[in-house]
């Protein structure tokens, strides 16, 4: 596969046009941005954690129903995804109030949200990405009713998906943030799942393994991101559907761990800049 233009860069990740119909390349750099832009740096490594973590997260989403945009990994940092019809709409799920909802109401930080909170984004970089709801969302024609609720049966799924796969690592999915697109009519999940989109706490220590350990200096950053990746990637055995013991790695899981093993060699290109500020 030959990497094509650049169609579009985002404040952490590029998209590139292959020579593969209907696939594109998506690259994750080093950057890492937080507050809308207002805090920015490059972190060596950064991009394979997360690349890593998605790809993982994907497939095993994949496997328990969930349509995505993965195909595979071509190296630590560059992912072949299927083409989509992007939905700017950023939905967040929580099962624990942190972060902005604790800012915006009176949520005790911690407090359990059962059933979990869907919170839903208007993907607007220059309108500060405000909350939207249904009414709004149908009336601007991001989607219709229908596939609004398809969005949010999903949300619902992934987010039971993932808490059992954290929760057997001792940690605590507290919330995070999912895109969407559409594949003719069929909506699937794009965008990553990573530390940078996901707010994880150790369970016994409630310890931060997120991108809040950068936007709030709680410590080394890419020493959390390299710990929780090995956490999650590293103990898959306990993840529903695991391969048995005699049963031997697919071919996109191998492709993963060796691009996973490649991304602990120290030479990493320099980051560019992100383009833009998210
Ligand atoms: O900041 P807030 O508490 O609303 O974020 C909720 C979750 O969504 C967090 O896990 C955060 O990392 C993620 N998020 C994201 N991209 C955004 C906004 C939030 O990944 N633009």
């Amino acid at each position: 596969m030959k990497q094509k233009a650049l169609l579009y860069t985002g404040k952490a990740k590029s998209v590139y046009r292959t020579d593969v119909r209907g696939q594109f390349i998506v690259e994750f750099r080093d950057d890492i941005t937080a507050f809308d832009g207002g805090k920015k740096d490059s972190l060596k490594n950064k991009g394979s954690y997360n690349a890593e973590v998605s790809a993982f997260l994907f497939e095993y989403l994949e496997k328990n129903g969930v349509a995505t945009h993965f195909v595979k990994m071509l190296d630590p940092c560059h992912m072949v995804v299927r083409e989509l019809s992007m939905i700017p709409l950023e939905v967040i799920v929580r099962n624990v109030a942190a972060g902005s909802i604790v800012r915006n109401y009176p949520f005790k930080e911690g407090t359990k949200l059962s059933p979990p909170v869907i919170v839903i984004d208007y993907k607007d970089d220059s309108r500060h990405d405000p909350m939207l709801n249904d009414d709004l969302i149908v009336a601007l024609k991001l989607v219709n009713a229908k596939e609004l609720a398809e969005i949010k049966k999903i949300a619902l799924k992934i987010n039971a998906l993932l808490v059992k796969l954290m929760d057997a690592q001792g940690i605590t999915l507290v919330d995070f943030k999912l895109e969407f697109g559409k594949s003719g009519k069929t909506i699937c999940l794009g965008d990553e799942i990573s530390m940078d989109s996901m707010r994880l706490w150790d369970k016994k220590t409630k310890e931060s393994l997120d991108k809040d350990v950068y936007r709030f200096d709680k410590g080394d950053v890419m020493a959390t991101y390299n710990r929780v990746a090995q956490r999650i990637t590293k103990n898959a055995g306990s993840a529903p559907k695991k391969k048995t013991a005699a049963a031997k790695p697919s071919a996109k899981k191998k492709t993963v761990k060796k691009a996973a093993q490649k991304a602990r060699a120290p030479a990493q290109k320099p980051a560019r800049k992100a383009a833009t500020k998210r």
